[in-house]
């Protein structure tokens, strides 16, 4: 016999696979001891039976589904189809991961004719059975038999219209009695057969229903855009109804136990008052904030804050959770871990630590790479918001901000985004058919709905930024929308703030969040834990400091030809490269000099004391030469030479691969003042800072593209012979260290010889990867592109670092450069360093840092702490 059903009290929050997160979780609230009302799951071993076995329940099925009933009709002493004690059922989905909206529920399952008449009676209360009734109709017309929805609705509105009323909870018995009556015509007209009186019909057709919404359009939509697996199959989940729209002493609401928005602890949420669940998700009714319960429903209140903050430590995470008040009595539907914009994501992850729900290595573990992404990105730049004004203003449901054209359907939003444009889709509301419209957006603006309405729930789930309850805007049509007198034409460019909920007309430009006070915390915590160092690859002042911010130790990779690409420096340095003898090139490095010796202060100034590796010139001279006829002109007369001496001397230095020329430690040996200089400017402008600011600057000086010992101790010799010279004539004693970058394959081999000169290495792999598999850095993405579409490389090289290629030359080079000096210092900083499938190998070198571009360091630092702590996962 095959198991397709258990009762909650059999399961537990372990089988996810089996009964789906929230059947799950109702399982394992229920061994808590929470007031869940009583209830069974059909597996989603049994939805994967169904779908692939001609969608009908097999007899087996039925029969466990029938026992289970049963099971639930001794426990509530209501019995399924009773005409005076009638037992009433919610039928659920919920597949393993939690798809909100996505899935169907039917709600009130077991009411006919008969039975809601005892309802009635048994309530005291035929308006609320017949709100009831009417509302399965509406459900199973639309979830289980496909029908419009709005073809139900229009009969409220029209009904409403005719009485000159407002709202749904103004309608009276009769109102509902009539509604039942034209629901049930809609039925049969449309369908050409009665709604069904029997409930256990009812309940089988609802529960393949179910099995059927896992493969409708939007769930696929749903798991694709969140890489869910189409084979996982959702369980049904069959409960007892508890009734939120009982009265005023009932209600119904989701709240979650920290702002999901911000991470700010305390409940956070909405509820309605005499509501069924759906009122509230579907953004019809405008629901009350979940504190005002405190003061209409104190008790249950209280009693709602206890569970959730139990159930944040029984599963270790924030929650989502789902309640019914029926007649004073609180019910808990539903919970799940929470989901959350980035933002509150590292806000909620720090607090459940330091309130010691979480310990330190969780910490680490569950941090995800996108969040912190998040964290980093772009805000409207603060001064010009001043300058503008907002038009519209609603519930600021996702923060962030975004710019983008207007477009009012999800269709056109698409088009829009596949022409290139960036999109806000603005609608009355969303529902789950607007996801595409939704995932292609930067923003998402509504009219209507509360803070867990379906566009606010999804896009803080994607986080994109999102304003919805905006009363005042009107979607008139499906290309325009006023608010008050303005008018959004479609394609109107508008700025979303989806942290203070204003939108504005026009663009407003972005500024960089460099760091935010989670970001700190985290970097403490993260080097308690990584064991290899993270440095930054930069020049000037500003990428330095943002460096620092991002939580860097020190710079790896000064590149000090970046600091002549700005104009007047490139004249200067083209001064220098066209100079025709020593005595000129003197002249121009004099001045050269003094220009670094600045450039080498600010650096250090905004490094702090922290380590400084400066490489010395590695110019492919391709760069820096002119290109042309015309710019051989314009070079002349700037630097006052004629045309024919510029022309001449370019044509002299071209090389045919200047990638494999010209460059680093060629450069030194050919034209050693142009080190020496340099290495002067270094220890120079040392020394002043060490004097004017009080901490030592102990530079690392880093020569580019050794290919040979030899080559190398030959320039090292002369540089240290100029720094000697600095030191004493400033009677100064300094620290400082002189390395070499390892880029070439050679010097990986000759790696024992080198360290005998070198004080450090620091592996190049841009230049090692070219070199390495001949594949040259800078053509070479359409050949990487195509070897990954063949399936040859499962990676580009330049991004992940070859592991069994240029990671075989790199543990070479570290035992080789070990064996003669066991203290030698080694880093990495080429592009592939910073990836987090690059750090899972350079974690098990024994390195000391790798140093990579600002903006990846955070990430570079989470990888390497949670490399450490992988496997040390938090029990209980
Ligand atoms: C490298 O080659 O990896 C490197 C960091 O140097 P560059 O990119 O400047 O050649
Ligand atoms: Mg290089």
């Amino acid at each position: 016999m095959n198991r397709w059903v258990y009762l909650f009290s059999e399961g537990s929050k372990e089988q996810k696979d089996l009964l789906g997160g929230k059947g799950a979780n109702l399982a394992e609230m229920t061994k808590l001891g929470l007031p869940v009302p009583t209830g069974f799951t059909v597996t989603t071993e049994a939805c994967l039976y169904y779908l692939n076995h001609g969608n009908h329940l097999t007899d087996e099925m039925k029969d466990q589904v029938m026992a289970a009933v049963e099971q639930l009709s001794v426990k509530t002493g209501k019995r399924f189809g009773d005409v005076t004690n009638p037992l009433l059922v919610s039928v659920r989905s919920g597949s393993k991961f939690s798809m909100p909206g996505m899935m169907d529920t039917v709600l009130n399952l077991g009411l006919n004719d008969q039975t809601v008449a005892a309802l009635a009676e048994n309530s005291q209360n035929e308006r609320f059975a017949y709100d009831c009734y009417r509302r399965l109709l509406q459900m199973f017309g639309n979830v289980v038999m496909g029908m419009d929805n709005n073809d139900f609705e229009h009969r409220i509105t029209a009904l409403k219209k005719i009485n000159g009323l407002s709202f749904d909870n103004e309608l009276t018995a009769d109102h509902w009695k009539q509604i039942v009556s034209e629901y049930k015509e809609i039925y049969r007209k449309k369908l050409q057969r009665e709604f069904p009186q029997n409930p256990i019909e009812q309940l089988y057709l609802a529960i393949e229903a179910v099995f059927g919404s896992w493969n409708n359009q939007r769930a696929k939509t749903y798991r694709r855009l969140h890489d869910i697996s189409d084979d996982l199959g959702t369980a049904v989940n069959i409960q007892e109804m508890v009734f939120g729209n009982f009265g005023e002493s009932s209600g119904t609401g989701v709240v979650f136990s920290r702002n999901p928005s911000l991470g700010d602890p305390g409940l956070f949420g909405e509820y309605l008052i005499n509501a069924q669940g759906e009122d509230v998700v579907a953004g019809v009714r405008t629901p009350k904030p979940i504190q005002v319960l405190a003061d209409e429903l104190p008790k249950q209140y209280s009693q709602l804050k206890e569970i959730c903050e139990d159930l944040e430590k029984h599963y270790h995470d924030m929650q989502d959770v789902e309640f019914t008040i029926e007649r004073e009595k609180l019910f808990i539907l539903q919970t799940r871990s929470g989901k959350r914009t980035s933002k509150a994501a590292l806000t909620i992850l720090l607090d459940l630590h330091k309130e010691g729900i979480i310990d330190e290595k969780e910490l680490v573990r569950r941090i995800e790479a996108k969040d912190l992404e998040a964290a980093l990105h772009p805000n409207f730049d603060e001064q010009e918001l001043k300058n503008h004004e907002s038009f519209l203003s609603g519930l600021a449901a996702s923060p962030g901000a975004a710019t983008g054209a207007a477009y009012f359907t999800a269709e056109a939003a698409t088009e829009a985004k596949a022409r290139g444009e960036r999109v806000v889709l603005v609608r009355e509301e969303t529902s789950p058919e607007d996801i595409e419209g939704i995932a292609v957006s930067e923003a998402v603006i509504t009219s209507r709905g509360g803070m867990t309405s379906h566009a606010a729930v999804v896009a803080r789930g994607m986080g994109i930024c999102s304003v919805v309850g905006c009363e005042r805007l009107t979607v008139l049509e499906e290309n325009k929308a006023v608010v008050g007198d303005k008018v959004i034409e479609e394609g109107a460019i508008l700025s979303v703030d989806g942290t203070s909920g204003r939108v504005y007309f026009g663009e407003i430009p972005m500024e960089e969040v460099t760091n935010t006070v989670a970001l700190d915390e985290l970097h403490v915590i993260w080097d308690r834990h990584a064991a290899i160092k993270v440095r930054a690859n930069a020049e000037t002042p500003n990428d330095i400091e943002t460096g620092m911010a991002l939580g860097a130790v020190g710079i790896g990779l000064a590149r000090t030809e970046h600091m002549f690409f700005e104009r007047s420096r490139l004249l200067q340095f083209r001064q220098l490269i066209l100079a025709d003898s020593l005595e000129e090139r003197l002249d121009v490095l004099k001045d050269l000099k003094e220009v670094q010796k600045q450039d080498f202060k600010f650096m250090y100034e905004a490094a702090q004391g922290k380590s400084t590796t400066i490489r010395l010139l590695d110019p492919p001279l391709h760069e820096f030469l002119s290109k042309g006829t015309e710019e051989c002109r314009e070079v002349a007369k700037e630097l006052g030479k004629t045309f024919n001496e510029v022309k001449r001397k370019t044509d002299n230095l071209a090389e045919v691969n200047p990638m494999l020329g010209f460059r680093g430690l060629r450069l030194g040996v050919a034209y050693p003042e142009i080190y020496q200089m340099q290495a002067e400017a270094i220890i120079e402008a040392a020394c002043e800072v060490t004097l004017e600011k009080g901490y030592p600057i102990a530079p690392e000086i880093m020569i580019p593209f050794t290919i040979d010992a030899e080559e190398f101790a030959r320039v090292r010799t002369s540089i240290e012979g100029a720094i000697q010279k600095s030191l004493s004539a400033r009677k100064q004693v300094l620290e400082y260290q002189i390395g070499t970058m390892i880029e070439i394959p050679r010097a990986c081999f000759v790696a024992d010889e080198i360290a005998k000169h070198a004080d450090f290495f620091s592996f190049g792999t841009n230049d090692l990867t070219q070199m390495a598999l001949g594949l040259s850095r800078d053509d070479s993405p359409r050949i990487i592109n195509q070897y990954m579409e063949a399936g040859i490389f499962a990676d580009d090289p330049f991004q992940v670092l070859d592991v069994a290629g240029v990671g075989a030359l790199m543990k070479l080079a570290i035992e080789r450069g070990r064996q003669v000096n066991p203290q030698l210092k080694i880093g990495i900083c080429g592009e592939a360093a910073a990836h987090p499938k690059s750090i899972a190998f350079l974690n098990d070198l024994s390195i000391d840092y790798i140093s990579c571009s600002p903006f990846r360091i955070p990430q570079a630092k989470m990888t390497l702490a949670q490399t450490a702590v992988k496997d040390q996962k938090q029990v209980g």
